[in-house]
């Protein structure tokens, strides 16, 4: 048996909404990742097996190693339909706002999500909830917003709904935000989850190698480039830094994707406690940081890089040119030594 965690109050609420909901939209973040588009595709599955008429309402396309996913090929993309995801919104009795904490994540969705007069809920796992839902079901100590969306079915007596569609689903979210239970995996319910799912017929193996193991030429050449080139490790600092520019990144043929998980690698040396991957953009720069322990990445890319996220995966938007937001990264390694490092049990 799973720990029971969920508010009764909220998971009431819910279903109170879900029963009395005829059209249902399920949204989810920019860029949507495979927790983002897992959480999204197996609730949609489930609702729609209890005879509810669901939309999957993504802002942008998702990366391409997701579109096997089942239902993928369903999702209505905002970027590229947007009267149609407007008027879905408006005509949708309930929201279901999957895997992000505030509007602005869903980017060009949050308007058409504000002017609708559906109830809304949020569902997930990213630290400081906005309060544009009710309930807002948040649960930052789950690693995955599938995790607890399976805690939520199974409280709302809908686990044998879940088939292995959306089993596969569930799981893949799992894998993706915990790079295949190799970090935020200590909580044994977990693993609980992880053998229903399987016992419902996802495919473990398969979901490893299209999700995690997979990789292009130019992708594999990009990556050991960033590594051989571009990466700076600052030992005095526990800290490490990759910057490509839109030149290096057109060169190898980059497509979005390509530079997940480059940010994760320089953590492997050992007392390198966090890392920051900065891509040029079009007039901004993109900021991905990934820590080990205690140092605080969502509080740095808060302060200083006009984002947030979790303590040890955080993200932001630099306006101004990659060497400005370089620079301004290796200002801080001394103040950031001081003020998480030296005080703190990495
Ligand atoms: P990634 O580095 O994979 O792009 O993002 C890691 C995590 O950082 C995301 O799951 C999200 O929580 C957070 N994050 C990334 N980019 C942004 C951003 O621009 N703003 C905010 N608030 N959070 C972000
Ligand atoms: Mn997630």
């Amino acid at each position: 048996m799973i720990s029971r965690v969920l508010d009764e109050k909220k998971i009431k609420r819910l279903a109170h909404l879900i029963e009395g909901a005829r059209r249902i939209a399920i949204t989810t973040h920019l860029s949507p990742d495979g927790d983002a588009m897992g959480s999204s595709l197996a609730l949609s599955r489930v609702l729609s097996a209890i005879g509810k008429d669901v939309a999957v309402i993504v802002p942008d396309q998702p990366l391409e190693q997701l579109r096997f996913l089942p239902g993928a090929k369903d999702v209505i993309v905002g970027s590229r339909y947007p009267d149609f995801a407007k008027s879905l919104f408006a005509k949708a009795d309930l929201i279901i706002c999957l895997d992000f904490n505030e509007l602005k994540r869903i980017d060009r969705l949050a308007p058409f999500v504000e002017a609708s007069k559906a109830a809304k809920v949020m569902i997930d796992h990213h630290l400081a909830p906005g309060d544009f839902a009710d309930p807002v079901i948040s649960h930052p100590e789950m690693s995955s917003t599938c995790m607890l969306l399976f805690r939520v079915l199974c409280r709302l007596e809908l686990f044998n709904v879940i088939d292995k569609k959306a089993a596969t689903c569930l799981l893949a979210g799992m894998m993706t935000d915990t790079g295949n239970f190799a970090y935020n995996a200590n909580d044994p319910d977990a693993y609980i989850i992880e053998a229903e799912l399987v016992r419902k017929g996802a495919d473990k193996v398969e979901l490893y190698n299209r999700l995690l193991n997979r990789v292009s030429e130019s992708c594999l050449r990009l990556t050991s480039y960033a590594l051989l080139e571009k990466m700076e490790i600052f030992h005095d600092f526990g800290a490490a830094l990759i910057c490509l520019t839109r030149e290096e990144l057109n060169r190898f043929h980059y497509v979005k994707g390509d530079t997940e998980g480059l940010v994760n690698k320089p953590l492997a040396v050992p007392g390198i406690v966090y890392s920051a991957f900065l891509r040029e953009e079009d007039g901004y720069v993109k900021v991905s940081m990934r820590s080990k322990g205690k140092f605080p990445v969502n509080v740095l890319c808060n302060e200083y890089f006009g984002g947030g996220g979790h303590l040890n995966a955080a993200g932001g938007e630099f306006q101004g040119t990659l060497d400005e937001c370089a620079e301004l990264f290796r200002s801080l390694l001394k103040q950031n030594k001081e003020k998480y490092i030296d005080h703190s049990k990495n």
